[in-house]
């Protein structure tokens, strides 16, 4: 049977950068769940909705396909109808339109048997927001990871600054706190920890220490 580590926190934990590395530590596959609903998020755009939530939204979700594969070096490709999409969603708007979107209770149900399909069948950490509580709540290992809105701001500061990307760190704060608020005020599935979760807070840890205990959290459970 395969296992699964449910990896939950607030936007800028670090939640993708550690579990990639503690999936390759331990020869798991990492699942990125916030990607399909950046990719929800960016077809929405595509189409022009916006307010959301809006009716249109259900129209989108019976006209598009989202897929989730991984290439040969186990890196995840999220597809919109065969397209991947994987770049485009990593903007600060697609990250927005991600977080206004997710609060739709059928772009939660119509992502959910895909996450957990994928859990069937691999070893896996998945990161996303709701994993050890709705989509995987029998996982063998449920890990919520926090840090300051600060200190969380500033990783991501630091991550587009490098990419090329034209940002200021206030805008980037605003958004931490806005899409903290967002995630864990919605009806459906709202970020908190999950029972019987390990709380993991990586305000004081660098990357490496982030990465350690989460390896030490994994394999003291499995
Ligand atoms: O993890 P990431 O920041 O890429 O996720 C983008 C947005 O998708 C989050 O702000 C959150 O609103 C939403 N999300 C979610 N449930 C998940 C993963 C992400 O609601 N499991």
């Amino acid at each position: 049977m395969s296992v699964a580590v449910a990896l939950d926190g607030p936007a800028g934990a670090g939640k993708s950068t550690i579990a990639k590395r503690a999936a390759k530590a331990l020869d798991f596959i990492y699942v990125d769940t916030g990607a399909l609903y950046r990719t929800i998020g960016l077809a929405a755009s595509r189409n022009n909705i916006e307010p959301i939530p809006s009716a249109e939204v259900d129209d989108l979700l019976s006209n598009i396909t989202v897929d989730l594969t991984f290439n040969e070096n186990g890196e995840q490709i999220v597809l919109l109808d065969g397209e991947d999409v994987s770049g485009l969603i990593r903007t600060p708007k697609a990250s927005m339109m991600a977080s206004k979107i997710s609060a739709v209770p059928s772009v939660r149900a119509y992502l959910l048997d895909l996450q957990r399909n994928i859990a069937k069948s691999h070893n896996i950490i998945m990161d996303g927001r709701d994993i050890g509580t709705v989509v995987l709540p029998d996982a063998k290992v449920k890990i919520f990871l926090t840090a300051s809105p600060e200190a969380r701001a500033q990783r991501r500061f630091k991550e587009l600054c490098q990419k090329g990307m034209d940002v200021k760190y206030e805008d980037i704060l605003s958004d931490v706190i806005t899409r903290d608020y967002n995630d864990s005020h919605r009806e459906t599935a709202p970020l908190k920890p999950a029972d019987g979760c390990v709380m993991v807070d990586t305000t004081e840890l660098d990357f490496e220490q982030s990465v350690e205990k989460i390896l030490s959290v994994i394999k003291e459970n499995i």
